[in-house]
């Protein structure tokens, strides 16, 4: 989302070079493999953290707020002036709005207590 169409090309080159390094033919020969590994959300094996917003350093830019509703979480809000504002239950972690944020240190993934 933050880099738009352009980024799969960078994929399909990742990809291609991992396939490359691990000796596999083609994408079909691990197809599946990872399904064993997968668990939910909660029972990933990390400490459960949030985000939280630095609202004196939010410039109101919305791009949090776009990435955490497209991202399917919907968790931030915008107060009076577009600033942001993050409802905690919603929040997962995903660390995504920490990504898109171009204000350094505006958010912060806090230790979930
Ligand atoms: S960490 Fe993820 S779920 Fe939480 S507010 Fe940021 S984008 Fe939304
Ligand atoms: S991305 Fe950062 S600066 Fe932009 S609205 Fe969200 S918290 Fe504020």
């Amino acid at each position: 989302m933050h880099y738009g169409f352009r980024v799969i090309n960078d994929l399909r080159s990742g990809l291609s070079h991992y396939l490359d390094d691990m000796k596999f033919a083609s994408p079909n020969e691990i197809i599946g493999k990872a399904l064993p590994s997968i668990v939910s959300h909660d029972q990933l094996p990390r400490k459960r953290m949030r985000s939280q917003i630095h609202k004196d350093l939010c410039i109101g830019c919305d791009l949090c707020y776009v990435a955490c509703r497209d991202g399917g979480h919907n968790a931030i809000d915008r107060l009076e002036n577009r600033i942001a504002h993050i409802e905690w239950e919603r929040c997962v972690g995903c660390g995504l709005c920490n990504f898109v944020c171009p204000v350094d240190g505006c958010i912060e993934m806090m230790e979930w207590k």
